[in-house]
């Protein structure tokens, strides 16, 4: 009966249910659908696959993104930035003002909060990346005007 138990054995007991609701959790690969990104949001063929959500731990969310050859997303910014971890083929960011630049496997990017940019694939190979983006007063990201043929060439 919980009323008989000592003190030390109930704080024991409280101990392993605060335990119990941190254990670690593996989310399997393939088991967080893929979804088409959005024409509002991107030119060409992307697909965005959820990792994480924001928590009481954590105020940024991850996603893996891929962008097929010439496909890219339109110009936007990031209220508390963004950080890109490039996973496989070979894309281009560019910051408003800026020139286009080359991002490969094992490049990290950091755009800082406010900054109006795009990232995607060149136009001659696919590219990936995993995106982390804190979340501030409930948005991400603002999407602006898509990324004309022009400013991508
Ligand atoms: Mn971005």
């Amino acid at each position: 009966m919980m009323n008989s138990l000592p003190l030390a054995a109930a704080a024991l007991l409280l101990a392993s249910v605060a335990a119990q609701a941190q254990t670690m959790q593996v989310s399997p690969n393939g088991a967080r659908a893929s979804i088409a990104g959005s024409a509002e949001t991107f030119t060409g063929t992307v697909t965005v696959t959820p990792l994480f959500t924001a928590s009481e731990h954590s105020n940024a969310g991850g996603g893996l993104v891929e962008f097929t050859p010439g496909a890219r997303s339109h110009w936007h910014t990031h209220p508390a930035g963004q950080t890109l971890i490039v996973t496989a083929g070979t894309g281009w960011v560019q910051e408003v003002g800026g020139e286009k630049v080359a991002i490969r496997p094992g490049d990290v990017v950091w755009t800082p909060p406010g900054v109006k940019h795009w990232h995607g694939a060149t136009a001659e190979s696919s590219m990936s990346h995993i995106a982390i983006t804190p979340v501030h007063d409930g948005s991400a990201v603002t999407w602006l005007e898509p990324v004309t043929d022009e400013q991508y060439r």
